[in-house]
């Protein structure tokens, strides 16, 4: 019997991107969407065009890069979004548009304050306009965990008739126990049969999310939306990882069904998303976290020593998550090692981008003794998803930092000028942030200051995560900095995320959109 393929459609760009605080610059998310294709998912939900002009321009990006996943963009039923959503992905080689009305009795009567047949009829005319545009179009009952199975069944068979290809039952609240959800897609999938492809998106706010879309899966889904590392609205969504390792590791009762996921790019994905949002995975996270292949007790410890199945069901190396971590490299690998080792990582630059990065290698190398997986990592990524370098820190000068008053001179390049001043402040970075918004007559207010050691030792790289508000009416923008010091990681955080705020000016959203 051929197995039958589970569709992986992610939204990390979209759903996960609404966590609090994950917003990205259009860099990254094109990094991040390149990512996802090598990992093998089905449908890139890249963003909400309509949301703002920066998402619009996000999604155009993504669709002229990415190759073989359907690139898709959300679109609430109505005209406007629905153009928006098509015109932004129409370059791209698999595209879809996903468009979505709420179908519960609590979303229609108080939220949407529209009848059950308004709703249909509402449905239907986004559905054929969205046909215009392209042929695969998805539509979704928002809130359908909380929604009639009759109705469900009634809007569905009114949308495939206008052409949906694709109906998604999500769980908008994350209400629903996996026997319920069952239930609702067995209901469904044996009434559409082969009409449409039945798909979940379940939120995870009592913990059941990924539990509820195997549930899913059992009753005749065949299409699953998830996030890398469980992002998404308030408690996330369903966690990609940890739905595609279930099917893969209990084969014994999922024979039949396979993804296009190749699980070795679950750990690098997984880190990309990390470091781009500021956003790190719990420790303890299934797959993913810090110590999910880590065995602490002496018990546990003997055992997979002798025979690692003891106390082991699946690999770090399915997820490619490489525990050998022996060929260090340091100040005498030349370039043709580092390249070796950036592939042998995944990354593939192209010329000048390999060059900017083996600079900065070699800056580092003459500091740090052993340079390791993750110190190449942390440098390929923020080389790769840094904005439009607009200012450019050139140096930094810290005074007193104990007794007395903190200050700072900050040398800051801008076309080819090289701007200096000085400031005190509360604190020493304090003073440093204050001395740039001087220089960039912008005044950036500080939400979130993270830093992070990369790899061990005392010579250890910082990684340095700011969130910054640079205008009260819109989202905050985060930047990244990486240094051996901690301060000069912590300026390059700040002129990042300021980069970052002019490259985007005037494309944020305010407004946020969801199911
Ligand atoms: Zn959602």
């Amino acid at each position: 019997m051929s197995k039958e393929t589970i569709k992986i459609f992610d939204t990390t760009l979209r759903d996960g991107e609404q966590s609090p605080g994950a917003s990205m610059n259009t860099e990254e998310k094109i990094q991040i969407a390149s990512q996802l294709e090598k990992l093998g998912v089905d449908i890139i939900e890249a963003g909400f065009a309509a949301a703002s002009p920066g998402d619009f321009d996000a999604i155009e990006k993504i669709a002229q890069k990415v190759q073989t996943s359907t690139v898709c963009s959300l679109a609430r039923a109505i005209d406007r979004d629905i153009k928006a959503a098509g015109e932004a992905i129409k370059q791209a080689k698999l595209k879809r548009i996903h468009t979505f009305i709420a179908t519960s009795p609590i979303h229609m009567q108080y939220k949407l304050k529209m009848s059950p047949s308004e709703v249909i009829k509402r449905a239907v005319d986004a559905v054929k306009y969205a046909k215009e545009f392209v042929d695969d179009v998805e539509f979704s009952c928002e809130d359908a965990g909380r929604s009639d199975i009759a109705f469900l069944k009634e809007i569905s068979d009114a949308v495939i008739e206008a052409g949906a290809t694709t109906i998604n039952l999500p769980d908008t609240v994350g209400f629903r126990m996996p026997h319920e959800i069952a239930h609702m897609v067995k209901e469904l999938s044996t009434y559409t049969k082969d009409r449409a492809i039945i798909s979940v998106h379940n939120h995870n706010d009592l913990g059941l999310a990924v539990a509820n879309s195997i549930a899913a899966i059992e009753n005749g889904a065949r299409q699953v939306e998830c996030t890398i590392n469980g992002l998404g609205e308030r408690a996330g969504n369903a966690s990609l990882e940890e739905i595609v390792m279930a099917l893969k590791v209990r084969g014994d009762i999922f024979g039949n069904f396979t993804t296009n996921i190749n699980t070795k790019e679950i750990y690098p994905t997984s880190r990309l998303i990390a470091s781009i949002t500021g956003i790190e995975p719990q420790p303890n996270k299934a797959i993913v976290g810090k110590n999910a292949f880590a065995h602490e007790s002496g018990i546990h410890q003997d055992g997979v020593l002798k025979h690692k199945e003891t106390y082991e069901i699946m690999k770090p190396e399915d997820i490619g998550l490489n525990t050998d971590d022996t060929l260090v490299l340091g100040k005498h690998s030349g370039r043709a090692a580092f390249k070796d080792k950036l592939a042998k990582l995944g990354f593939e630059l192209d010329d000048e981008a390999l060059n900017a990065t083996f600079e900065r290698f070699k800056i580092l190398a003459d500091k740090k003794k052993d340079i390791y997986d993750d110190d190449i990592r942390a440098l390929v990524t923020n080389e790769m998803t840094s904005a439009p370098k607009i200012y450019e820190l050139v140096s930094l000068q810290l005074m007193d930092c104990s007794n007395g008053v903190p200050s700072a001179a900050v040398t800051i390049k801008k076309d080819d000028n090289e701007i200096i001043d000085a400031s005190i402040g509360e604190g020493t970075i304090d003073a440093i942030f204050k001395t740039i918004d001087r220089i960039s007559n912008l005044k950036g207010e500080l939400r979130d200051y993270k830093v992070k050691s990369v790899s061990e030792g005392k010579d250890a790289l910082a990684s340095v995560t700011v969130k910054v508000s640079f205008n009260k009416e819109e989202p905050a923008i985060i930047g990244h900095g990486l240094n051996i010091d901690t301060m000069v990681a912590s300026a390059r955080a700040y002129i990042g995320a300021l980069n970052s705020y002019l490259s985007m000016q005037g494309k944020l959203r305010t407004t946020h959109t969801s199911h």
